[in-house]
């Protein structure tokens, strides 16, 4: 049974995070490549730079093979590139992942004794470690309260209207300010799972959506109203008098006339009208 909203400020997290565990099952619904490792900071941290764009499925299969055959930072340290390549060919970009993989794994045992680093700054000094792929080691490697922000994570952030940036990173670092940590780990799992469902970058099923009375989208597109933009960020906001007509009315509203095309005029002069004034017109010689 889902429950009622309890309040609309602040925003309750702990209402959306339990409609999503509810809506789609109490489990665990990390990804195969994160909760198949978990517990294993080095595998987590490997998995996730083989994760990079490519599916969930390519990097279940060629994290299980790698794994099988070196398990650990020492092993892939000495491991031979065409070996690795070989092993994870099924994640795309294999070539430049498997250099990649290899140096973590030499730099993990030159610097760090063999053990993955807690901390993040650590973390993202490391090749090929950017900010979500630290947050992943710290949430599913150590359980330490992180925001791993990917593309889902942000995308439903904005459209949740809790935050209203442009970056993942910027979309981490407000989320930082507006969760509670105690929220923190949860929150990357179930919302990749809504993303991968029911808030798809394109067409969000909003009508299906468990926490649509939640979201200022699925709010303002049931209402007939734009949804929030991100130029309606604060310090970006239209001045009075020019806001945007509701969606409804720019739709049935006028069209501007057209204007009327000039060959003459210099403003409609493309580099292509000049070049072909330009070329000599074959004639009768
Ligand atoms: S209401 Fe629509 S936009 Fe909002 S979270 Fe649900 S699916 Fe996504």
């Amino acid at each position: 049974m889902i429950r009622a909203r309890k309040s609309m400020t602040p925003f309750d997290w702990e209402l959306l995070l339990d409609r999503l565990s509810e809506f789609y099952g109490t489990g665990d619904w990390r990804r195969p490549y994160l909760r198949d490792h978990a517990e294993n900071p080095f595998q987590v941290l490997v998995g996730t730079i083989l994760s990079q764009r490519t599916r969930d499925a390519n990097t279940d299969a060629a994290s299980a093979r790698l794994f099988a055959r070196f398990p650990d930072a020492r092993g892939l340290a000495a491991a031979p590139q065409k070996e690795v390549e070989s092993l994870i060919r099924a994640t795309g970009f294999y070539r430049v992942k498997a250099r990649v993989v290899r140096s973590v794994a030499r730099e993990i045992l030159d610097r760090f004794g063999g053990t993955v680093p807690r901390d993040y700054a650590e973390l993202v000094s490391l090749p090929g470690v950017g900010p979500k792929t630290a947050n992943c080691v710290l949430v599913f490697g150590y359980g330490i309260p992180a925001i791993p922000v990917d593309t889902h994570v942000h995308r439903i952030a904005n459209r949740l209207g809790v935050v209203r940036t442009r970056t993942p990173e910027e979309t981490e670092a407000r989320l930082r300010e507006v969760v509670d940590p105690k929220y923190w780990i949860p929150l990357n799992p179930l919302l990749v799972q809504h993303g991968q469902n029911l808030c798809r970058p394109n067409r969000p099923l909003c009508p299906q959506c468990p926490i649509r009375d939640q979201c200022a989208t699925g709010v303002a597109l049931r209402d007939g109203r734009d949804p929030p933009r991100p130029d309606d960020r604060p310090g970006r906001r239209r001045p009075p008098g020019a806001e945007r007509a509701p969606r409804a009315a720019r739709r049935s509203g006028p069209r501007a006339t057209p204007t009327p095309r000039s060959t003459t005029s210099p403003a409609r002069s493309t580099r292509r009208g000049r070049r072909r004034r330009r070329r000599p017109r074959a004639g009768p010689s």
